[in-house]
């Protein structure tokens, strides 16, 4: 692997964490809630990988599709220990979570 392709990866990882952080994360078997998670980069992967949502679920998470992203339910657990109000849809499309995404990544990055 060469220094070039090294960084971009690091770029990309980068992209995918913030996604991460204002779409959220979910995984198998069934898909069904979203979780904020801190999610290892996988260039075969992309948009998933091995990681540990903030309530404790080690498992292979992917950012979820459009239509996950609006109607799933958030996980009260990670809702709650980030100070997110709990609800329905990626925080990105919560007006309520949007400034504290914000506050997040200013804080994280
Ligand atoms: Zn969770």
């Amino acid at each position: 692997m060469s220094g070039i392709r090294a960084m971009n990866n690091d770029e990309r990882a980068e992209e995918v964490r913030l996604l991460g952080e204002w779409d959220w994360w979910y995984g198998p078997p069934r898909y069904r809630v979203l979780h904020a998670a801190d999610v290892t980069y996988d260039p075969s992967l992309d948009t998933a990988g091995e990681g540990m949502s903030v309530c404790g679920w080690q498992t292979t998470f992917a950012i979820p599709g459009i239509f996950s992203r609006m109607s799933l339910p958030r996980c009260a657990k990670c809702c709650d220990k980030l100070g997110y109000p709990r609800g329905t849809g990626s925080p990105k499309n919560d007006q309520r979570c949007r400034p504290l995404v914000e506050q997040r990544l200013s804080i994280t990055s």
